[in-house]
C-alpha cells in the first residue's frame, strides 16, 4: 500500500497536467472574443412606448422592444426619470415637444432589472403602472440590454406623463 503513493502522486500530476491542458485549450476556444453590443429598439409597429408616447396617471402599459445579441441576452433594465431639466443622452429617440423647464415636486422614479434566457433575440415584454400622485410632465423612458459578454446598449425614448 505504502509503495502506491508515488504512484497514485505520478497519476493524479498527469491528470492534474491533463486537465490543465484541457482547460487551455478549451479556454482558447472561448477566446473568440465577443466584440458586438446587443441591440434593443422600440422602432417596430407594437414596439411601446414610441418616441412622444403620452402616458396616463394610473394606467397600465406594457413596454415592448426587440432585443438581440451576438451570443446571447443576459438582462434588461427599464429606467423611467423625469426630463424637467431638458437633458439629453446618446442614443436617443426623435426629439419632442418639451414643456417649460420646471423644479420637480414629487418625480417618477422608476428603475429595475430583469434577466433574460440568453437567447440571441427576444421581444421585451413588461408591465407597467404610471403611479396617481406623481408629477406630469416629460419623462425620459430608458431600455438597457446587457449581452452574456457584458455589452450594454441603451434606448432612451421622450414620453409625457398626462394626468
Ligand atoms: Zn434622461
Amino acid at each position: 500500500m505504502i509503495k502506491m503513493k508515488p504512484h497514485l502522486k505520478t497519476l493524479s500530476f498527469l491528470t492534474m497536467g491533463a486537465i490543465l491542458l484541457f482547460n487551455s485549450c478549451s479556454k482558447n476556444n472561448d477566446d473568440v472574443v465577443d466584440t458586438e453590443k446587443p441591440t434593443v429598439s422600440v422602432n417596430y409597429d407594437n414596439g411601446f412606448p414610441q418616441a412622444c408616447s403620452l402616458l396616463q396617471r394610473r394606467h397600465t402599459y406594457t413596454i415592448r422592444a426587440r432585443a438581440s445579441d451576438n451570443v446571447g441576452l443576459a438582462a434588461y433594465s427599464i429606467d423611467i426619470h423625469n426630463n424637467f431639466d431638458h437633458h439629453t443622452h446618446d442614443n436617443q429617440e426623435a426629439e419632442c415637444e418639451l414643456a417649460p423647464i420646471k423644479d420637480a415636486v414629487n418625480p417618477f422614479l422608476f428603475m429595475k432589472n430583469y434577466s433574460m434566457e440568453n437567447g440571441l433575440s427576444q421581444e421585451i415584454q413588461q408591465e407597467i403602472t404610471i403611479p396617481e400622485n406623481i408629477d406630469t410632465g416629460d419623462y425620459h423612458f430608458h431600455l438597457s440590454v446587457t449581452d452574456v459578454t457584458g455589452w450594454q446598449s441603451s434606448a432612451y425614448v421622450d414620453v409625457k406623463i398626462i394626468e
